[in-house]
């Protein structure tokens, strides 16, 4: 199964902290996210750590976005922990449609598709075949040899139908297992309702 499936991550663009700060030092006195750089409201803004100044504020959305995508639950600057917690990033359906959006997995989706088609079609042509030789054989089933063969063909649609559901199985689980791990895997990092108190009563204080 593809190994680069797993990498599958939403697009946008990748700030850190200390560039997000950088650019803060250069703007004006205005109030804005250190993350994006939007001039907001104060009260739309958090100060979940122990920077100061304007380096303080931060959207929470821009702020559990980086941390979902570095991977960190402290302040790169301040090395202050944040009180954190998991969620899956997406939902069932929504991680199957993200999942197969991915070049690489609808690719094999397409491909295996197309073999389960062809697979289906010789599995139903041979039964239909099996079906008729017993039709056939049941209004002359008369020796011995006759009711052997029936049995042969009996045997043969059931062995068909057997290499078919396990092809089918084999084909469904190299699907099913990837994406299944892929989606447990992929979480949000969000900011606790503690740092969110902690931050909404520091921003008060200034
Ligand atoms: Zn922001
Ligand atoms: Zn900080």
């Amino acid at each position: 199964m593809t190994e680069a499936a797993v990498n599958i991550e939403p697009e946008f663009e990748e700030v850190s902290l200390s560039e997000g700060s950088q650019r803060q030092r250069s703007s004006s006195d205005s109030i804005a996210c250190r993350i994006c750089q939007s001039a907001t409201e104060k009260s739309r803004l958090i100060s979940p750590c122990l920077c100061k100044g304007s380096l303080r504020y931060v959207h929470r959305d821009c702020l559990e976005h980086w941390l979902s995508r570095s991977g960190l639950t402290h302040c790169e600057l301040c090395l202050h922990r944040f009180q954190t917690y998991t969620t899956l990033r997406y939902g069932c359906m929504e991680s199957l449609c993200v999942w197969y959006r991915h070049p690489g997995n609808r690719g094999l989706l397409v491909s295996d598709a197309l073999i389960y088609a062809v697979l289906s079609f010789i599995c139903f042509i041979l039964t239909m075949i099996c079906i008729l030789v017993l039709r056939f054989q049941s209004t002359h089933r008369n020796t011995l040899q006759e009711t052997l063969a029936s049995t042969a063909v009996v045997c043969f649609l059931l062995l068909v139908l057997i290499v078919y559901l396990t092809n089918l199985f084999v084909l469904a689980k190299d699907h099913i297992i990837p994406w299944y791990r892929w989606w447990r895997a992929s979480r949000r990092i969000r900011l606790s309702e503690i740092t969110l108190e902690e931050s909404s009563g520091s921003s008060l204080v200034v």
